[in-house]
């Protein structure tokens, strides 16, 4: 087993093997076939018991679906948080049909189209307005219909997030509406046929921050104040956005989440008058899922070439392009993967686990110690549970789907 202390808390071994949902690998594999992803949903719920514990109670938790968008996983998960945050019309159909409340649930995104938003406004769900020409296109569709636009402003904020992983907001983005431009919009939600909700402020993605991410946090509420002098009605809502990160490297550090709740708590408790009556809202997808997910995939090659001992895995890449470095990651660093099968084995040799794809890009893990690992034995590469089968090339190659399964 390498880097132990990355092996996500709560994933244990059960006779020498790894365990996921108190169930063996080797039984998973063989009633999913391999390559799988599997979700402990014990875990996300332990993480949504540490969020509520940890942050100010008028805060509304919201899971935004893009992170892992199996419709299971959302059905499980929409009555445990406040609110669901698609960003697709598919999302938004997916959140709908597992039953999610539509007057609980917001969609963001640049590049709305039409029927996207018209399906919005059918549901009733809340639109977060990413420019002054979608404003337009909503409000015109809302009128058609003789139905209300429920919409609120994504406002690009004027700072940074420092630290994130990927910055979505300060500078020239193509998210939200600008800080010094939206005091020109706003005054048009007054149109009898809107219902505006409030503010959507999102910097930024995987922080480990607690310092960026409270600086943040105190910025966004002064500037969501700044912006509702301009707004026709008080806000209802403020999403602060998330960007919790998760560690996915050994040379990170988990989040401080006490320290960021404590610090919201503060700044909530002294925010400005303007904000009196709206109520704060967190967006948060892979902090909630990231962790809880493991991609069991099986070796079936072992070889040598130029005195480095590949493992050659039947998955790779087309399920799990994040863990192989090629989605927004400058560095290519490994993911934590463990010999599932061989789990309580120490470590015997050095090995360079890549997929199945015919191209250098598929590298699961380099040099990475494991025990002395054979063909048939099974891989998890931790941390899939958030960006993995839905934000990979699963076409690329025509290898089979992999099977999901919330455990
Ligand atoms: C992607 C996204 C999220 C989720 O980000 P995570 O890093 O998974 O928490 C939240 N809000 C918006 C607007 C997003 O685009």
């Amino acid at each position: 087993m390498i880097h132990p202390a990355r092996v996500p808390a709560g994933l244990d071994a059960l006779g020498g093997e790894l365990a996921i949902g108190g169930r063996r690998a080797s039984a998973w594999a063989a009633e999913l076939d391999t390559p799988c992803f599997l979700y402990d949903r014990a875990l996300i719920e332990r993480r949504i018991a540490e969020l509520r514990a940890a942050l100010p109670p008028q805060v509304r938790l919201h899971y935004a679906v893009k992170a892992n968008p199996l419709p299971e996983l959302i059905a499980w998960i929409a009555p445990r948080v406040d609110g669901l945050d698609v960003a697709s019309g598919g999302e938004l159909a997916t959140a709908l049909a597992a039953g999610g409340d539509a007057g609980h649930i917001s969609f963001a995104g640049p590049g709305k189209r039409d029927a996207e938003l018209g399906a919005a406004i059918t549901a009733g769900a809340t639109l977060n307005v990413e420019s002054a020409g979608e404003f337009d296109r909503a409000l015109a569709i809302a009128v058609a219909q003789g139905r209300t636009l429920r919409a609120a402003l994504r406002i690009n904020p004027d700072f940074e997030l420092k630290g994130s992983g990927m910055r979505m907001g300060g500078g020239a983005k193509p998210f939200g509406v600008d800080a010094d431009q939206a005091p020109l919009l706003l005054p048009r939600f007054a149109h009898p046929a809107v219902d505006f909700r409030g503010f959507q402020i999102f910097a930024g993605s995987q922080n480990l921050s607690a310092a960026s991410l409270i600086e943040a946090q105190r910025q966004t509420i002064a500037l969501a104040a700044r912006m509702a002098e301009h707004a026709p009605a008080p806000p209802v809502v403020l999403n602060l956005g998330g960007g919790f990160g998760i560690p996915y490297f050994p040379t990170d550090s988990a989040l401080d989440l006490a320290a960021v709740g404590r610090a919201l708590a503060e700044s909530w408790a002294t925010r400005p008058p303007a904000l009196a009556a709206t109520e704060p809202v967190i967006e948060l997808g892979r902090y909630l899922v990231g962790e809880a997910g493991v991609y069991l995939t099986r070796v079936i090659d072992r070889k040598w070439s130029a005195g480095e001992l590949f493992l050659v895995a039947d998955g790779g890449l087309h399920h799990q392009l994040a863990a192989s470095g090629n989605f927004g990651t400058v560095v290519r660093r490994n993911y934590p993967l463990a010999n599932a099968s061989r789990f309580t084995e120490p470590a015997a040799e050095t090995a360079t686990v890549v997929g199945c794809l015919c191209t250098p890009l598929d590298r699961l893990g380099e040099r990475v110690a494991l025990p002395q690992t054979q063909p048939g034995d099974l891989i998890a590469v931790f941390m899939a549970g958030a960006y993995g089968r839905s934000a990979s090339p699963t076409a690329f190659l025509g290898h089979p789907l992999p099977a999901e399964r919330l455990t």
